[in-house]
């Protein structure tokens, strides 16, 4: 399988604070990666750094193949025009931890939105795909109410929903469940699932070791803006012994 995003020496600092450390990820299409860690190791900015909603100190980013998103200006890096990154930001998905759904949209509203703004569909082809995800993410019937009404778990579906109707080439999840009551995040882990199973690329933030052995192609343990360790889940989940660290953390969990 090819590589659909690559990451060579990324940096993102926030002051004197290094919040990524030079580092280098490949990604094959249709790979699930699992990025674990203790809280303040970087793992949102760097998924940030993914989906362009954070802009590096030094470093590329190619998406299929492309160096993206970056021009040189002087010694800076700099975003590139507008329009480049909007047709990249649409072709990756992002879900957050606190589902960022438009409050003053009814649920097909929220699902629609992006497909007539960025993507310029007609109203009538954007209210059949947001239906067509609604259906997916196992919610058709509640598409005229307001996401107040919703139930956490649902909130996070219709926010994935609403990522996939942008027909996006990879999903990334910042701790998709955190905000959830634990009896609700069976119902998000499920949706996540099921798209893993028809071959959705993805990078999933998770504290949930379940789902990571469970889903992941590849899982790494950062800390500190640097990746300690990257294996199949077998092997991360043998190599405990062998990293201190990662055992610490793990017992912490249990
Ligand atoms: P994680 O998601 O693993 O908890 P984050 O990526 O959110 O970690 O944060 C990594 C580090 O960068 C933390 O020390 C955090 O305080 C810092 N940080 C993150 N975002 C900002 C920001 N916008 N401004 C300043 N510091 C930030
Ligand atoms: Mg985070």
């Amino acid at each position: 399988m090819e590589t659909i995003l690559e990451l060579k020496q990324v940096v993102k600092s926030f002051g004197s604070l290094t919040a990524v450390n030079h580092i280098d990820l490949k990604i094959k299409r249709g790979e699930k990666v699992v990025i674990v860690g203790p809280s303040g190791s970087g793992k949102s900015t760097l998924l940030r750094t993914m989906n362009f909603l954070e802009t590096i100190d030094s470093g590329e980013i190619l998406f299929e193949k492309e160096p993206c998103g970056y021009v040189t200006r002087g010694d800076k890096l700099v975003l590139d025009s507008q329009k480049k990154l909007c047709a990249l930001r649409s072709e990756i998905g992002m879900v957050f931890q606190q589902f960022n759904l438009f409050p003053h949209m009814t649920v097909l509203q929220n699902v629609m939105e992006g497909q007539v703004t960025v993507l310029k569909k007609s109203k009538a082809e954007a209210k059949d795909t947001a239906y067509k995800m609604l259906d997916k993410v196992g919610l058709p019937d509640r598409s005229d109410v307001y996401p107040v009404t919703l139930s956490g778990g649902q909130k996070q579906r219709v926010a994935i929903a609403r990522a996939l109707a942008m027909q996006p080439k990879m999903m990334l999840f910042d701790e998709p469940t955190s905000a959830l009551d634990p009896e609700l995040v069976g119902e998000v882990f499920d949706t996540i699932r099921s798209l893993a199973n028809e071959g959705m690329t993805m990078v999933i933030v998770t504290h949930n070791m379940g789902f990571a052995r469970e889903v992941a192609d590849t899982v790494i343990f950062m800390e500190q803006g640097d990746f300690i360790a990257k294996g199949t889940p077998d092997e991360f989940f043998s190599s405990k012994v062998l990293h201190p660290r990662i055992s610490e953390f793990l017992d912490k969990l249990l």
